[in-house]
């Protein structure tokens, strides 16, 4: 609405409640009209989402609205799920042959895994392959206060699919919905709140319907964390009749998502892609992202042309464990800190030599300092020896600062709750000597149990530092200087005092 009309009907309102009021007249059956007609005039200039059009974010595959143009080949690795989706692309892209075999088309595909693993990155890329225009929502936008809301969204958006096709002269549409958990949960799980299941309900009739009465073939992405929490009647044959995982990447995949991500970024001959993926188990696409992009500006603020491996290593630290901070602790408090991560340095070498990928004395997020440790391989099941392994590595620090300040200090929390989950584990996995147990294991018994296996570690790492106290001792000096070092640092300090 034009801001002079509606000064206009403000300033006359106001005008008549004065009269009235001097007139003596009683107001409140006309207040209420006014409400009325204000809360109209409100809907018509959108003001209420009633009336609000759905966000588009993007048509005819080119780089409208701020969406970047998107191939399967600008996505590194998730080869399996590619092939899955691609396949389930094939009656879009093949229309009248598959038309001929009398396939039904698919209606849904479902993306299900992690944050930042490539979800919205595949359905652009399908929207990309199929040539077809791509319209995007995300869940929690079709959650609203008032009862309706959502399910006319729901029809706003299949049919803002089907007008966009219809304009860019294309026959399919992809309709992308991120969080669909959030409109999709379980229906009777939101008590109070029929509206949640009203827009649902819209949902599966939106679904049944297309490609039904439509020339422009209509295919549902949606993108979840959690498909555990989705209605069964999302996931019958008819609607999402493909759910395709997209798991985070394994260390081919690592390799290949950071080199997509390099290109266009100057990287150093000196910095080893295979080693970076390596180092980097358990990171997403978007960390992985993240970390050149972080490399690049660290980089810059050094005032080099080219990405060094310092940047990134530092990156990955800084993705990893957060912004360095200013903090300083004491020196007294500082050295505590060196020779509790030297202590957990030398037995992570001790177990598994090579492990040490850096150490710092440098604070970040909660740790004043720490040491990151290169996992060899990708890794799914651990045996009895790698648990306790672990365990060792964990408890070494607190033992370290016992053996050389006399005293432990609750810088070894976080390592003791890491310590008991490990033991936990051995516990449920019958590693421990109790053998095969129940989850329903007395407590004070898994207590015990826990603790003896904790204690028993403590004692060898004890027994082992005290050999190497020397070596402990001029690590830990190094350390204090130079504030961190790498691992191969690491290893050629531990050897050069060897020898
Ligand atoms: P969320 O579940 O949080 O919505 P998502 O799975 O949809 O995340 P995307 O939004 O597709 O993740 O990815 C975020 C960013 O991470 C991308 O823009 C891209 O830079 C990077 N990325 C993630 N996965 C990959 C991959 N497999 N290959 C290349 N880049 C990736």
């Amino acid at each position: 609405m034009k801001k002079w009309i509606r000064e206009i009907a403000v300033g006359s309102g106001a005008a008549v409640v004065v009269l009235c009021l001097l007139m003596g007249v009683d107001i409140t059956s006309l207040v209420f009209i006014m409400s009325l007609i204000g809360l109209g005039l409100m809907i018509l200039s959108r003001r209420l989402p009633f009336g609000r059009s759905f966000e588009v974010v993007g048509a005819n595959n080119v780089d409208s609205g701020g969406i970047p143009l998107v191939t399967f080949d600008d996505i590194g690795g998730q080869d399996i799920a590619k092939r899955e989706f691609q396949e389930a692309l094939t009656f879009l892209r093949a229309d009248e042959k598959a038309k001929m075999l009398g396939i039904r088309p698919i209606k849904g595909v479902l993306l299900s895994g992690p944050p930042g693993t490539g979800k919205t990155l595949m359905a652009k890329a399908a929207a990309n392959y199929t040539g077809s225009v791509f319209v995007a929502a995300s869940g929690s936008q079709f959650v609203q206060m008032y009862a309706g809301v959502g399910a006319q969204r729901v029809r706003q958006l299949f049919k803002q699919a089907r007008n966009l096709a219809e304009q860019a002269g294309k026959r399919s549409a992809i309709i992308f919905i991120d969080e669909i958990d959030v409109l999709g949960a379980k229906r009777g799980k939101n008590h109070g709140h029929m509206e949640y299941d009203q827009t649902l309900n819209e949902l599966l009739t939106q679904f049944d319907g297309v490609n039904s009465e439509h020339h422009v073939q209509v295919l549902v992405v949606g993108a979840t964390n959690r498909s555990d929490l989705l209605d069964p009647a999302l996931l019958r044959p008819g609607r999402f009749d493909r759910v395709v995982r997209v798991d985070l990447p394994d260390k081919e995949g690592r390799r290949k998502i950071l080199e997509i991500h390099s290109k266009g970024r100057p990287l150093s001959s000196n910095i080893d892609l295979d080693m970076i993926a390596q180092e980097t188990y358990g990171f997403s696409g978007a960390h992985l992202e993240s970390v050149l992009n972080e490399a690049a500006i660290h980089a810059l603020r050094a005032d080099r042309s080219v990405i060094e491996p310092v940047d990134m290593r530092e990156a990955i630290e800084k993705v990893m464990l957060g912004e360095k901070l200013d903090r300083s602790p004491q020196p007294e408090e500082k050295e505590r800190v060196a020779f509790h991560e030297v202590g957990h340095a030398l037995v992570s070498e001790k177990v598994r030599p090579g492990s040490v990928a850096s150490i710092t004395i440098t604070s970040r997020s909660n740790a004043l300092g720490y040491i990151r440790q290169n996992p060899l391989n990708d890794q799914y099941l651990y045996t009895k020896d790698q648990l306790v392994h672990a365990i060792q590595v964990c408890v070494a620090g607190a033992v370290s600062e016992e053996l050389i300040l006399g005293q432990r200090s609750t810088g070894a929390v976080g390592d003791i709750e890491q310590a008991t989950d490990l033991a936990k584990k051995m516990v449920f996995a019958g590693l421990s000597p109790l053998g095969i147990v129940g989850k329903d294991i007395p407590q004070e018994l898994l207590h015990e149990t826990v603790t003896t296996i904790i204690r028993e570690q403590e004692d060898v790492v004890k027994e082992y530092l005290a050999q190497c106290k020397t070596k402990l001792e001029h690590l830990t000096e190094r350390l204090l200087r130079n504030e961190s070092m790498d691992g191969s640092e690491f290893r050629s300090v531990l050897t050069e005092k060897a020898s």
